[in-house]
């Protein structure tokens, strides 16, 4: 068996190879040569833990397995390691014998970026010139910094709810040369993509926030009960996601579902798009809407890419096992 400690991602995985991963296994999942399996998670019981497991097989890529792992809110301060960890699991499809253990952590933030950014890649308007941020916490600069190689961006917007943290974003702004300006939600109304990354259970982005043409990537509602946009936005856009099952039950599109505003059918797989067998953006007024929810396939696509890197690099660690 193959460790990747999570100390060699950082040096190993590239933007590049995760929004490839990313980007492969969201076709395969439309194509259906891959799926998930459902999510567990569990309030444990023990230090206010979220521990649970996402897994899937991919049949074209022949990657089995599963993420392991959660949310310790005590980490940082009692600990000084970080709320969030994950490892990645995965298992020879042909003998079911254990075949790599990956650090999830990074990999985690990195596949969470390409999501967002192949969503971009695949329904934005080639001209789009001004993308605005909802969000500046940890994900936020991920989602920023892959986003920006997906089109010739002029300038950065972005409002957030703790408005001190916006140098976050500004720096990320400043690394790719681009000009940094603070706005109010209704600002965003200047913006031909906007990606919202936060943790909040109530809609900022309300749908006259947002101009005709405009890419929306919904990245924070993972959990039901989660919220980051007005429902009214879903109700005028076209609805894409990684996942249906889970856009409708845990996504953002859960809420316009339980109004009655969007119906199931409503909402499209992006793999579809990348294969060729949906349209995706019909028209340069239309405004589209991605809602990334996060599946474990996607975490065994990175990871896969990762194991290879550091096999070629002759960094993963072989033990008997
Ligand atoms: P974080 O704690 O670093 O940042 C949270 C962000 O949410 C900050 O910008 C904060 O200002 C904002 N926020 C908090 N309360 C708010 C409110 N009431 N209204 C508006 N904004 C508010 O978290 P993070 O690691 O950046 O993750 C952000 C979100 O993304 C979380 O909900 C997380 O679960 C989700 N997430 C989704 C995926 C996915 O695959 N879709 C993957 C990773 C994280």
């Amino acid at each position: 068996m193959l460790i990747v400690p999570e100390r060699e991602i950082a040096d190993l995985m590239t933007r590049e190879a995760a929004f490839e991963a990313v980007e492969n296994v969201f076709a395969a999942m439309a194509a259906g040569d891959a799926y998930n399996f459902p999510v567990v998670r569990e309030a444990i019981g023990h230090e206010d833990a979220l521990y649970g497991f996402k897994g899937g097989f991919d049949r074209a890529g022949l990657t089995l397995g599963l993420k392991a792992g959660g949310y310790w809110p005590n980490n940082l301060e009692k600990r000084q390691i970080i709320n969030h960890q994950s490892t990645v699991f995965l298992f020879d499809p042909d003998t079911g014998k254990a075949k790599a253990m990956v650090g999830g952590n990074l990999l985690t933030a990195l596949r969470t970026a390409a999501a967002s950014s192949v969503s971009i890649k695949h329904l934005a308007r080639q001209d789009a010139s001004v993308i605005g941020m909802i969000g500046a916490g940890h994900q936020a600069a991920f989602q920023l910094r892959s986003a920006l190689e997906q089109r010739d961006f002029e300038k950065v917007i972005g409002w957030n709810f703790h408005p001190e943290m916006l140098p976050n974003i500004e720096k990320v702004a400043a690394e790719a040369g681009l000009p940094f300006e603070a706005v109010q939600l209704d600002g965003m109304v200047e913006a031909e993509v906007i990606i919202s990354i936060t943790s909040a259970f109530s809609p900022s982005l309300m749908a006259d926030h947002v101009s005709p043409g405009t890419h929306v990537a919904c990245m924070g509602t993972d959990t039901k009960g989660k919220q980051e946009v007005e429902t009214a936005l879903l109700a005028k856009a076209d609805v894409f996601t990684d996942e249906v099952a889970q856009s409708i039950s845990i996504g953002e599109a859960q809420h316009a579902i339980a109004e009655g505003l969007i119906t199931e059918a409503d909402v499209a797989q992006l793999g579809a798009v990348i294969n060729g067998t949906h349209a995706g953006r019909s028209s340069d007024e239309q405004i589209t809407l991605f809602d990334g929810t996060g599946v474990g396939l996607q975490d065994l696509a990175v990871a896969a890419s990762v194991v290879e890197l550091a096999v070629a690099k002759g960094i993963a660690i072989e033990v008997d096992f």
